[in-house]
């Protein structure tokens, strides 16, 4: 079948994003031998227009659109990216009679309010790879959709419980030509680079464990450092590793670590880690292999705070984690999240200290947290009447502990980051 994928995601956040998931859906769908085409609108100037172009050139049978940002995460003049996203699935209706297919972490988020808010079809929650291939069968076969796993159909609902794909070698990662779709020069750009997906740490604010499970599932460190050597032939020679975690579990970290060093790969690399347990030789093979920046979500330094969004690390992890880095010459980037249960202004000061006694190259601070379904914080927060009982939250809401005053710690923030151009 012709099948146009687009990637409806517009925003960038801190660097280029590149439809990773789209490409890896696309790589399974080509290797059925359906012809794919990918448009990725993150740059595009006219979206009408290349829309248009897109749909007239190929003339596709089925149209999948992925959605990834549903908002910005900012509890102050909070943008709703959803509604430029959903503008794109209205194009495409107006241009095209093709069912039109959702998916894209952002839409496994909510996978029922979207497809009904939406002029799309049909909607696949979770993993694409292997379940869009049978559905472009059965739709090929005018079949029912019946029983397919993770799939919504509009108006009959999810129709089977979606399945996480447990061996994620059996999708090999996407041909770098199914990623370098919008114009650009591979050496300016972080390539994103997924080695596992799930993750098993259940922080209580978090999104991960619903769009991606949690349990890990890991790519063999042979199949990660063949892919590599491949963007570096495509003149890629700078990856960020997009993985939850990834110094989980450390085995495998080292593993992958060996096989780049075996491989005398030539790149630099950005990866985020958890704070715990990290050891001496993990991050000096690390560092030896090209690290040269870690991200560290710690969000509190009060252990009070820590416990209440299930972290599993306390201050002195981070402190050690930190200045492992340091002695190894990897730079960090810290981040915290301000306003969560049991947060007081008291524990904000602390955070903000211990911060500065990390001495971190950078740092981000986001104050209240956005509220996702199906987390501890989505519970606590219906519980302590933040939310209606029957609020799907595809509308951003965000929790503030009770008692504590926005204002007043985003008055603080400001003092802080005014001080500190990092
Ligand atoms: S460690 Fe990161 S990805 Fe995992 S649950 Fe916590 S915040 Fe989410």
């Amino acid at each position: 079948m012709r099948v146009l994928l687009i990637s409806a995601n517009r925003t960038e956040v801190n660097m280029r994003t590149m439809p990773l998931g789209l490409a890896c859906v696309a790589q399974a769908a080509g290797r059925e031998g359906h012809e794919v085409k990918i448009l990725d609108l993150v740059q595009e100037k006219d979206v009408p227009g290349s829309i248009a172009s897109a749909i007239a050139d190929l003339d596709p049978e089925v149209i999948g659109i992925s959605i990834r940002n549903i908002d910005d995460q900012e509890m102050r003049n909070t943008r709703f990216l959803f509604e430029a996203d959903n503008a794109v699935v209205s194009m495409v209706r107006k241009l095209s009679k093709a069912p039109i297919v959702l998916g894209g972490a952002g839409y496994s988020i909510y996978p029922r309010a979207i497809l009904a808010a939406s002029e799309a079809d049909i909607g696949i929650e979770g993993e694409g790879e292997a379940v869009f291939n049978v559905v472009l069968e059965r739709l090929r076969n005018n079949e029912t959709l019946e029983g397919l796993p993770g799939v919504h159909v509009k108006g009959g609902g999810l129709v089977a419980e979606k399945v996480l794909i447990r061996a994620p070698d059996a999708f090999p990662l996407p041909d770098p030509d199914l990623l370098f779709t919008a114009p650009c020069d591979a050496g300016d750009l972080w390539i994103p680079v997924q080695t596992r997906r799930g993750c098993p740490m259940r922080c209580s604010y978090c999104s991960t464990g619903l769009i991606e499970g949690t349990i890990i599932r890991k790519r063999s460190p042979k199949s990660v450092v063949e892919w590599i050597a491949k963007l570096k032939r495509r003149g890629a020679d700078r990856l960020y590793f997009t993985d939850n975690t990834f110094n989980l579990p450390p085995s495998y970290a080292m593993a992958l670590c060996r096989a780049m060093a075996c491989a005398s790969l030539k790149v630099r690399w950005r990866c985020i880690l958890y704070p715990y347990r990290l050891d001496e030789s993990l991050v000096g093979a690390m560092a030896e292999v090209g690290c040269s920046e870690a991200s560290i979500g710690f969000e509190s330094a009060n252990e009070r705070v820590l416990k209440e969004m299930n972290k599993r690390f306390r201050r002195k992890d981070v402190a050690e984690t930190c200045s492992l880095l340091k002695r190894n010459g990897i730079r960090q980037m810290v981040f915290l999240l301000l306003g969560g249960p049991c947060e007081t202004i008291e524990s904000v000061r602390e955070s903000l200290a211990f911060a500065d006694s990390l001495e971190p190259e950078f740092m981000r601070v986001t104050i209240g947290i956005r509220i996702y379904p199906g987390t501890a914080l989505a519970e606590q927060a219906r519980k302590e009447g933040v939310i209606a009982p029957d609020d799907d939250l595809l509308l951003p809401r965000f929790y503030i502990a009770p008692g504590l005053d926005g204002d007043e710690v985003r008055e603080l923030a400001a003092i802080y980051m005014a001080k500190r151009p990092h």
